[in-house]
């Protein structure tokens, strides 16, 4: 097993396995902190595999993203009665109490200590009830992560560049469970970066909770894209999730020229009815957003844009519904995830008094599903007949080659020869089963 240094860790030493739930910043840092077991001595293990530590990295972001996290942890104890089990992320911070209550579990790690997990276990004997190292008192300085995430996939890895957010919209339990807006150091920014692409990685993804926000020792996250520009061997950087308010027209206007930032912006646009906005405290109204999406369309050429829909925020009625349904069909996106509101505690939605009854709230998520995929479709049908370059990732039990374009086309291709992290333009001729088909024009390297 190759330790973050490059030197080999011997057959015998400890295992230990990752599993991550929520957003790309919580698989991120999953990588980090496997990186600092791989540091240690430890031998990674698939999750669901035999071992002598489980980390579980969790999300609170919904009452049914929690109950996700107490049934895996059940399972790793079920699987695993002998096992040293960790939990620890957003949830570990905001519902300590219900996760003591699990049998068996043996550490709950809250925010402040996520990175130093492995110190935590020095030596892993189970314990009679669950060790507690958490504090409400989250740093709001700028940090450090002194490692290089560990991904099993060496095409695409995350890249940790913010946390935490200062915006409190209504309905969020990220500022509790993560704490204010804080910046990764921009040097070790850069380290890191070089560090992915020796070890392969050929797309840098950046994430953060609130990213448009990055301010770390002066730069801002137009500089840092332009500054990993520059690091040999890196060939795409994606921007994950962004605030619509935190995108400068610079970026856009980057976006729209630079060879290796990816033509792709993930905006949530949560609702498109002035009222629920406001009572969301959303920093934008519906014409902001929609005039925000048309200047990228216009700007950056075959951009995908892709949003998140919140269904059911207290007080949403039919009208209210319609004006985003209507918004969502109207803007050129290519698609939409879409949540229902779930009430979560210390946040300010709490206070509101008119709920959505269930039933509509179902029904609405399912409008606006079906509505996501007709676009999606639409999307990916816009681009049959046009070349692609495509960055390979793997091969499929299908026979076919997985890849991502740079506007973030899934793309399927036969081929004979190893097209695993190689970079290729593809000719799409067909959508089917969620693929962008393609054949091969030439292979880029
Ligand atoms: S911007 Fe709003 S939704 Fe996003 S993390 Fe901050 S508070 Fe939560």
């Amino acid at each position: 097993m190759r330790t973050t240094d490059g030197q080999t860790s011997p057959d015998n030493s400890m295992r230990a396995s990752f599993h991550t739930l929520g957003c790309r910043l919580n698989q991120a840092e999953t990588a980090s902190i496997s990186a600092t077991f791989v540091n240690r001595g430890y031998r990674i293990v698939d999750y669901g595999a035999d071992t002598d530590v489980c980390v579980i990295n969790t999300c609170s972001v919904t009452e049914g993203a929690e109950a996700k996290c107490r049934q895996a942890v059940r399972a790793v104890l079920r699987r695993s009665p002998n096992a040293y089990v960790v939990v620890t992320g957003c949830y570990a911070q905001v519902g300590k109490e219900a996760l003591q209550g699990i049998d068996g579990l043996d550490l709950i790690v809250g925010t402040a200590h996520k990175m130093q997990v492995v110190d935590l276990i020095d030596a892993p004997q189970k314990e009679d009830a669950p060790r507690v190292v958490h504090t409400t008192k989250i740093a709001r300085d700028d940090f450090s992560l002194d490692v290089i995430g560990n991904y099993s996939d060496h095409t695409r890895a995350n890249l940790k560049i913010q946390d935490g957010c200062n915006f409190a919209c209504a309905f969020c339990i990220i500022p509790f469970s993560r704490g204010g807006a804080r910046s990764r150091k921009f040097p070790d920014i850069l380290r890191e970066a070089r560090g992915l692409v020796a070890r392969g990685h050929r797309e840098i993804v950046l994430t953060g909770v609130n990213l448009g926000t990055y301010s770390g020792d002066g730069y801002d996250l137009l500089q840092v894209i332009q500054a990993l520009e520059d690091v040999d061997g890196l060939d795409r950087i994606r921007i994950s999730s962004i605030e619509p308010t935190t995108i400068p027209e610079a970026l856009v206007d980057w976006m729209g020229t630079s060879s290796k930032l990816c033509p792709y912006l993930h905006v949530p646009m949560q609702s498109g009815d002035d009222d629920v906005l406001q009572r969301m405290k959303r920093r934008y109204t519906r014409a902001d957003f929609a005039s925000f999406i048309e200047r990228v369309a216009e700007r950056v050429p075959h951009v995908c844009l892709g949003t998140d829909a919140m269904v059911g925020f207290p007080g949403e009625d039919e009208a209210a519904f319609a004006n985003t349904r209507l918004l969502l069909a109207d803007l050129p996106l290519a698609y939409c995830h879409v949540f229902s509101y779930s009430g979560r505690p210390h946040t300010y939605a709490q206070r509101y008094m008119d709920p959505v009854p269930p039933a509509a709230m179902q029904a609405r998520s399912r409008i606006l599903r079906e509505l996501s995929a007709r676009k999606k479709a639409a999307f990916y049908r816009g681009f049959m007949g046009r070349t692609v370059r495509v960055l390979f990732e793997r091969l499929e039990n299908s026979g076919s080659y997985i890849g991502f374009s740079d506007n973030y086309l899934k793309v399927g291709v036969k081929a004979s020869e190893d097209l695993s992290n190689r970079m290729a333009l593809v000719r799409l001729h067909d959508v089917s089963g969620g693929l962008a088909i393609g054949e091969m024009v030439s292979s880029t390297g």
